[in-house]
């Protein structure tokens, strides 16, 4: 399975990816997680990325594909892989088909998550992260709550809000989105590689069992 999942920030990418590969095994790869690890390693690409972030704009796509195309070469990406937040922009797609080519792998489906920005926003503010950077298991206080208050059930690291899950932040991501993300739904549908599900039935597992359908 080599599956892109796409949707806007809070539409459940990386719930439904984490949910998916219980029964695919495949590389989980999230760039917002490799990102977000190399802010906290204080690695040089860490500190070119932190002030695109944490403005909610996008990190520049010549290191997002320099990033990624050492990530896709490793081993366990051969075997299959979900991108979650990756590809974001066109240029960034027309990357990833390049870099698929010369590994010889052919995409199985993007999969695209529809949620209205009201719900996200709300989502989003109430979402919490484990801060450990190698678990970042995602909560929800409202709707997927911690079995502890504040503590990972995972790992038992701390769980935070992440510095870029504010209103303002929120609100340019959500515009960097719908500008430079959502023609991807269009690229990939004149591949005939788009599914379309509603990302708002309820809990994230109802969302999972249509992707898993749409995957046969
Ligand atoms: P979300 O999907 O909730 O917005 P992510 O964890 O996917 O969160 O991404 C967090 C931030 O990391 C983004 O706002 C952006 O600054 C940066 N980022 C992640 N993936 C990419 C990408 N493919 N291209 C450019 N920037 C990215
Ligand atoms: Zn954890």
């Amino acid at each position: 399975m080599y599956l892109i999942l796409l949707g806007a920030p809070g539409a459940g990418k990386g719930t439904v990816a984490k949910m998916l590969l219980k029964e695919h095994p495949a590389a989980h790869i999230s760039t917002g997680d490799i990102l977000r690890g190399n802010v906290a390693a204080g690695t040089e690409l860490g500190l070119q990325a932190k002030k695109f972030m944490d403005e909610g704009g996008l990190v520049p796509d010549q290191l997002i594909l320099d990033m990624m195309k050492g990530r896709l070469a490793e081993g366990d990406a051969q075997q299959g892989f979900i991108l979650d937040g990756f590809p974001r922009t066109i240029t960034q797609a027309e990357g990833l088909g390049k870099i698929l080519d010369e590994l010889n792998i052919t995409l199985t489906g993007v999969v695209s998550i529809d949620v209205p920005e009201q719900i996200i926003l709300d989502r989003i503010l109430s979402r919490r992260t484990c801060s450990n950077p190698k678990c970042q298991a995602i909560y929800n206080v409202k709707f997927m709550p911690p079995k502890v208050e504040g503590v990972c059930d995972k790992c038992g690291g701390a769980l935070i809000q992440r510095a870029d899950d504010n209103h303002e932040t929120v609100r340019n991501r959500l515009a960097v989105y719908k500008e430079q993300t959502a023609p991807l739904i269009r690229f990939y549908e004149e591949q005939g590689k788009l599914f379309k599900i509603d990302g708002t039935g309820g809990t994230p597992s109802g969302v999972y069992a249509k992707v898993r359908e749409l995957l046969g």
